[in-house]
């Protein structure tokens, strides 16, 4: 049976809620919305996205989401009021659930239980790295006892968790990295979202930046362990939702430096295709002069690769005249055919 298509209605609260000030948050860069988050606003986009004649025969899920602040730690009676709006879309069967983002110190009982009669199916919390100096770097403050708490409670009150991952933060590196993600998967998230750290004015990682005191990863290092980190995950099957951030017209404007790309996961995709052909031709007891390649059809422009890197490097590296994909419709991974 066919998945219905899940319409997301975003709401922006740039940094409300949100007493803290981590070194790479320009929430207003980030999302380009910077009064404050009122009912009738949510009304509005309400209406933008679902229409005027938007109705419950619809053939796709619809979910509200709250990003871009930490909706937990908001007021109570703002959370309430807030959510209070998508309550009728909720009781019509025009919206069929909410979900926020936060950070993990704004998770008690009590917040939960309200935002779980509100709607709420789904809270995201910040997590960005597990590593204690690289959260103090950053600005962050959250220990690993009090993150694995909000988890334990999130669970308990039978909603689903979503987990976010940066890298590249200030005193990051590959190894501190991997142990974040291997800490995340081990908490058991419904899914996960992983970031590449980029420099944005108004931040105070910029400010360190122009001092010399940071300096952004490479977008090759960053492809690099993304892959790695994709595939622990995927071995773990927990579905990674979203790599990298939405390239909008305000984050283009504000961006200063870092591993940016619009499409970083498909070029993270390219590369373990690459790795996957490679693997196979290595598996050959002797190279022929051309070889031919059966993949999903649907994936392959992953394996082509970005300008077609993947075909070159594998006619460089391995001296075939000619190297050919065949899309095949019910074919689940590569084959080597010739
Ligand atoms: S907790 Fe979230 S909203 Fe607050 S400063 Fe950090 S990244 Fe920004």
């Amino acid at each position: 049976m066919k998945k219905k298509k899940i319409l997301i209605v975003p709401i922006f609260i740039p940094h409300q809620g949100c007493p803290y000030r981590c070194v790479f948050c320009s929430q207003v860069d980030i999302t380009g919305a910077r009064s404050k988050t009122d009912q009738n606003h949510v009304l509005e986009v309400l209406k933008t996205y679902l229409g005027q004649d938007f109705n419950s025969t619809r053939s796709s899920k619809c979910e509200v989401a709250f990003y871009g602040g930490s909706f937990t730690g908001l007021p109570m009676d703002r959370q309430q009021i807030l959510l209070s709006v998508i309550k009728p879309f909720i009781e019509s069967g025009r919206v069929d659930s909410i979900r926020v983002s936060t950070h993990p110190l704004f998770i008690d009982s009590e917040r939960l239980d309200l935002i779980k009669i509100c709607g709420v199916k789904t809270v995201e919390l910040g997590v960005q790295s597990t590593n204690a100096q690289v959260l103090e770097e950053s600005g962050r403050p959250c220990s690993r006892e009090e993150l694995i708490k909000s988890i334990s409670l999130i669970k308990k009150h039978n909603l689903n968790l979503g987990l976010q991952l940066m890298l590249g933060l200030p005193g990051d590196n590959e190894k501190r990295f991997q142990k974040s993600v291997m800490d995340v998967i081990s908490m058991k998230p419904n899914f996960v979202r992983l970031y590449p750290t980029l420099v944005l004015r108004h931040t105070a990682l910029y400010s360190m930046y122009k001092k010399g005191l940071y300096h952004p990863w490479s977008l090759k290092r960053t492809i690099s362990a993304l892959k790695n980190a994709i595939l622990l995950f995927k071995m773990a099957s927990i579905p990674i939702i979203r790599v990298g951030v939405q390239p909008d017209r305000s984050l283009k404007e504000n961006l200063v430096a870092g591993p940016f790309h619009p499409s970083t996961r498909y070029l993270v995709d390219c590369q373990i295709s690459l790795d996957l052909m490679i693997e196979k031709i290595l598996s050959l007891t002797s190279l022929p002069h051309k070889i031919i390649f059966k993949v999903p059809k649907n994936l392959i422009s992953v394996y082509v690769g970005n300008k077609r890197e993947n075909i070159s490097y594998i006619k460089d590296r391995f001296g075939f005249k000619d190297v050919s994909l065949v899309g095949e419709e019910y074919c689940s991974g590569i084959k080597l055919v010739a």
